[in-house]
């Protein structure tokens, strides 16, 4: 199959959708590989790595869409791409339609088959083309809160781990999934005194038995949380209800019982975020304050760091890439239940329910 990789070109976007290794795989495997020029610069991979791993480097944006069957990327076509996408190609991204109708039409209109990486799902529900970005913004929403408490960035002027003499930092995680679990370790790991609340005593069950000595784990209801924000320094939003908005865990009201340097990083934000004084920003202007509090809610975290991101989210694709080019959407659809919830639009309809909802439209 001919396979296209065209550079991300929405604000601010660095990751690319293979690195250099996963076109080594896919050429093996007889595949011909087109990879825009500096596609993979944001990411640390140059031309000459892509085209020593075997591809072929084109000049332009168009001449990748025009010659490959199946375009492989990281986020959703921006407008300008809309026009470029061909009848019967293929497309796998991150599409996340049932928020943007605009983007949905387009793909209606150009015949294409859409395969989101956000609704290719497992037997056990989980989701495995969102587990590496969750894993990498809970290790950073810990990176970025320790940063945040210094006191010339508006925080308490807490170092996390504390040090002899001196008791760590405390840690409230709200959310006790992949992105509550990862922050937890990197909470637990740099010393702080950590605790994680999440609604399912089950999960509870487990975070307890894996976690270090240093993670307490409660149930998360609102009497807990009032109390425990009180002395909290750091707290992580990190709740997800699948398909619907985050619910505010914490009121603007609520505000007034923290400390003033208290840091807030809602990684739910995206979802609506489960502080309620919450509002999406971004890395250039990540933070804001209120009531002395320090807000950071970047709606696209592992966007600071895409050479991780990217190795995180190629090592997690790729075997879908390499079964796709070598079987065909229609065969690897067929024999592959996670790949085949991936399918969203083919060839000018909407084939996924919650989208099709979304938009009141036809399914
Ligand atoms: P997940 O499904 O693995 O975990 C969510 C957890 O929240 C579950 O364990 C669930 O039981 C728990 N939960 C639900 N209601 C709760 C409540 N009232 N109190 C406490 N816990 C509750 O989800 P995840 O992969 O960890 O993702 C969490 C959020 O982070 C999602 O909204 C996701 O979209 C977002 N995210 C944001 C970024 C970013 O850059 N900002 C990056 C990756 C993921």
């Amino acid at each position: 199959m001919i396979v296209g990789l065209p550079k991300e070109i929405k604000n601010n976007e660095n990751r690319v959708a293979l690195t250099p290794g996963g076109v080594t795989e896919l050429v093996k495997n007889g595949h011909t590989v087109y990879v825009q020029t500096s596609a993979g610069s944001g990411s640390g991979f140059s031309d000459e790595e892509y085209t020593a791993a075997g591809a072929t480097v084109l000049p332009t944006i168009e001449e990748v869409y025009a010659i490959a069957e199946m375009i492989v990327k990281v986020k959703e076509p921006i407008e300008s791409e809309y026009k470029l996408i061909k009848e019967n190609q293929l497309v796998f991204t991150y599409f996340h339609f049932a928020s943007h109708e605009p983007l949905t039409k387009a793909m209606i209109e150009s015949k294409a088959v859409c395969l989101a990486y956000e609704t290719v799902e497992k037997k056990d529900r989980s989701l495995p083309l969102l587990v590496p970005m969750s894993e990498v913004a809970g290790r950073m929403a810990v990176q970025k809160g320790a940063n945040y408490l210094e006191k010339p960035l508006g925080g308490r002027g807490v170092l996390l781990g504390g040090v002899a003499g001196v008791a760590p930092a405390k840690v409230l995680i709200l959310g006790g999934g992949i992105v509550g679990t990862e922050a937890a370790k990197m909470a637990a790991g740099l010393g702080a005194d950590v605790t994680i609340m999440d609604i399912s005593l089950p999960r509870l069950r487990y975070l307890s038995d894996i976690l270090p000595a240093n993670v307490k784990t409660v149930m998360s209801n609102s009497y807990n949380i009032s109390q425990a924000i009180k002395s909290s320094n750091l707290i992580i939003g990190s709740v997800l209800i699948p398909g619907a908005k985050a619910p505010h865990l914490i009121t603007r009201n609520m505000l007034k019982e923290m400390q003033p340097g208290t840091v807030l990083v809602d990684v739910a934000v995206d979802q609506g975020g489960c502080i309620e004084t919450c509002k999406p920003t971004t890395h250039e202007n990540p933070t804001f304050v209120i009531d002395g509090v320090v807000h950071y809610c970047v709606a696209n975290m592992p966007g600071a760091v895409p050479y991780t991101s990217t190795l995180a989210l190629t090592n997690a694709t790729l075997p879908y890439v390499i079964k796709l080019a070598n079987k065909g959407w229609v065969d690897a659809c067929q024999n592959d239940e996670e790949l085949r919830k991936g399918l969203n639009v083919i060839n000018g309809h909407i084939v996924y329910k919650p989208v099709a909802e979304a938009f009141g439209m036809g399914y």
